[in-house]
């Protein structure tokens, strides 16, 4: 019997988890730049926080989560998305009154959904939220950051800002009255999902992909005309500021966001490099949230970045600009035998202490001189060191130099001092 991953589990293998690590390590340093301090969540949250939070009529909480008793007979949630769980920290811990946050996270989500590129069961999302301040202000920061984290990645020319305003709860409320009454006339031409919808959560609607809907929403009322005067303000602040830094943006009314918890700004990072899953961040307001979860009314924002699909975006570029292959290792020990194999590793060692940046490989296992070399190139090293017999009996070992071959026989305690004068040739 062999097993494999389950269906929508993806497998990282290194050199797909080195493209992770490297926007991971773009967005912390730039989160922190921007004054963005880490949080670590809980994978599991109660089954009730998620309904509660994300909303009963939403995809993610009708048929995509993974829920599950514990031997306690409680139901539990693999989280499908990190807002949730970070309000319920902040509130939890008392970081929410008179206070303001700017917090981000990272970590597996889970959603059951249909697998295809870039949609997995399990996927990884960097996430940003903030409280206690109701923008446009940190609004504009928070996409600053985005654009930032692009840029430093090269993928400004791949990925355009789409911002709408949702409105406030009241402003919504009468859209959806207007919405429901214009679309009731057209229900027997509606897709299934969106018949659904029309009473448990109409605005969904207007996400629709199918194109039979989307021929009926042309005419539908729009969300702009119900804007609160508010909102709008806004909203026209938000696009001045971005006008002004010179942040490129398209306003696309159909963004209402398929999470319950947004309003006002709402938001979308998307790429045309990736067919359907075009999304590669998503995010906005969240004003009304923490009172919804029992906490006093803090303003909220923030988004969540799909890893797996700028990954993916990151290797579409990659394989068209031929990057070169990252060397397995920088210096790779070569030994003949248990008493020359131990000084192999203790001289490792001691390169590992002065040169942390380096990678250092010892040869393990069985294998002939030669073979041993021909892994020594095979692995992209610079350097072969050399431990026969007769450099361990005198203290010595023979420093090959693999791209030029160029070699030399020195003492071991010479080593670091030799390797750091000639540290152009490696
Ligand atoms: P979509 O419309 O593509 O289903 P969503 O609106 O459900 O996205 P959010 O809940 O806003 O997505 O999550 C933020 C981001 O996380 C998305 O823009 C996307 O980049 C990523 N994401 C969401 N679901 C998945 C998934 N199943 N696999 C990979 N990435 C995902
Ligand atoms: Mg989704």
């Amino acid at each position: 019997m062999k097993f494999q991953a389950l269906r929508g589990m993806q497998d990282l293998l290194p050199k797909q988890k080195a493209t992770f690590r490297v926007i991971e390590d773009a967005a912390r340093e730039i989160f922190s730049s921007y004054g963005f301090q880490e949080l670590g969540m809980p994978l599991l949250e109660s089954t009730a926080l998620y309904k509660r939070v994300v909303g009963e009529a939403t995809d993610i909480v009708e048929k995509e989560m993974y829920t599950f008793d514990d031997r306690n007979g409680d139901s539990l949630t693999l989280r499908p998305e990190g807002t949730a769980g970070c309000v319920r920290i902040a509130q939890q811990h008392g970081m929410l009154f008179n206070q303001v946050q700017r917090l981000w996270y990272t970590g597996p989500m889970f959603r059951y959904e249909r697998p295809q590129k870039g949609r997995y069961r399990q996927f990884d999302q960097i996430g940003v939220e903030c409280f206690g301040m109701p923008g446009p202000d940190i609004d504009v920061e928070v996409l600053l950051l985005c654009a930032r984290l692009w840029e430093k990645l090269d993928l400004t020319d791949d990925i355009t800002l789409e911002l709408n305003s949702m409105g406030s709860a009241e402003a919504r409320a009468g859209y959806r009255l207007a919405l429901v009454e214009y679309l009731a006339d057209y229900k027997d031409q509606l897709d299934e999902d969106s018949r659904r919808r029309l009473t448990s959560n109409p605005l969904r609607i207007l996400d629709s992909k199918v194109e039979a809907t989307k021929a009926i929403l042309v005419d539908a009322p729009k969300l702009a005309d119900y804007l609160d005067e508010e909102s709008k303000q806004h909203f026209q602040g938000l696009c001045q500021m971005l006008d002004s830094l010179g942040i490129a943006y398209q306003i696309n009314p159909s963004i209402v966001r398929g999470l319950d918890y947004y309003n006002r700004t709402v938001f979308e990072w998307v790429t045309s490099a990736l067919g359907a899953q075009g999304a590669v961040c998503a995010g906005g307001r969240y004003d009304g949230l923490v009172e919804q979860i029992g906490g006093k009314a803090t303003p909220g924002v923030g988004f969540a970045i799909g890893l797996d699909r700028i990954a993916l975006l990151l290797d579409q570029k990659e394989k068209g600009e031929n990057y070169p292959e990252v060397p397995l290792a920088d210096i790779y020990v070569v030994s003949m035998g248990d008493e020359s194999r131990l000084n192999a590793i203790a001289l490792a060692e001691r390169l590992r202490t002065v040169y942390p940046d380096r990678k250092t490989l010892v040869h393990c296992g069985a294998g002939k001189f030669k073979a041993q070399m021909k892994k020594a190139n095979s692995h992209g090293a610079g350097i072969a060191l050399l431990l026969g017999e007769e450099e361990v009996q005198n203290k010595q070992v023979t420093v090959k130099f693999l791209n030029t071959g160029d070699q030399e026989t020195i003492k071991q305690d010479e080593l670091v001092d030799f390797l750091a004068l000639r540290s152009d040739g490696w």
